[in-house]
């Protein structure tokens, strides 16, 4: 576990002072990184009974559609507005400076299918609370939000639902 947290760089103030993002592209750029990532994430759902994968703009499709594949389910888009073409639904949520606005196909689930959410990483959990508001309202019951990272520091579980919360590395 350690060898994958160490091939994720920070990058200082980016994307503004202050801020040492982690960049996780070259985690993904490794073959031996990005396989063994998928593989340990996939190995802890197998067996589970998942309808579906949602994943989150823009990451969480890398990460979402891998485990789709190795799972053997469908994946599901959640994308920035505009983008999906067929009729949505959409969640808005505060940021630091303003306010974000995700949405999802009305037609995505059928009522009761389980699914994982998926993106990169967890940090102060305000894009997946969103997204779990999203799903639920959807008819998706919620299995678990799985993200490759996440910087307890900022506390971003505070804001999801207990116990359904997964992250491979911890910063
Ligand atoms: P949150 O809503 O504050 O939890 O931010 C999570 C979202 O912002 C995720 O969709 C991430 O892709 C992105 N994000 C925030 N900080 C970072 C970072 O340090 N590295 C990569 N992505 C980040």
């Amino acid at each position: 576990m350690d060898q994958l947290k160490q091939i994720i760089r920070d990058i200082p103030d980016f994307p503004k002072k202050g801020i040492i993002f982690k960049d996780i592209t070259t985690l993904l750029a490794d073959a031996k990184s990005f396989h063994r990532m998928v593989d340990l994430m996939a190995h802890r759902y197998i067996g589970a009974k998942i309808d579906q994968i949602v994943g989150i703009e823009a990451r969480g499709f890398l990460l979402g559609s891998a485990l789709a594949y190795k799972l053997g389910t469908g994946i599901t888009l959640v994308r920035k507005p505009g983008k999906l073409p067929f009729q949505t639904s959409s969640v808005s949520y505060d940021l630091e400076y303003g306010r974000d606005t995700l949405e999802i196909h009305k037609d995505a689930f059928n009522p009761g299918d389980r699914v994982i959410i998926a993106d990169d990483l967890l940090a102060t959990g305000g894009t997946m609370a969103a997204v779990v508001e999203l799903v639920r309202n959807n008819g998706g019951v919620i299995h678990e939000c799985a993200f490759m990272a996440e910087l307890e520091f900022l506390q971003g579980r505070r804001k999801l639902p207990e116990g359904i919360v997964y992250s491979l590395l911890k910063f």
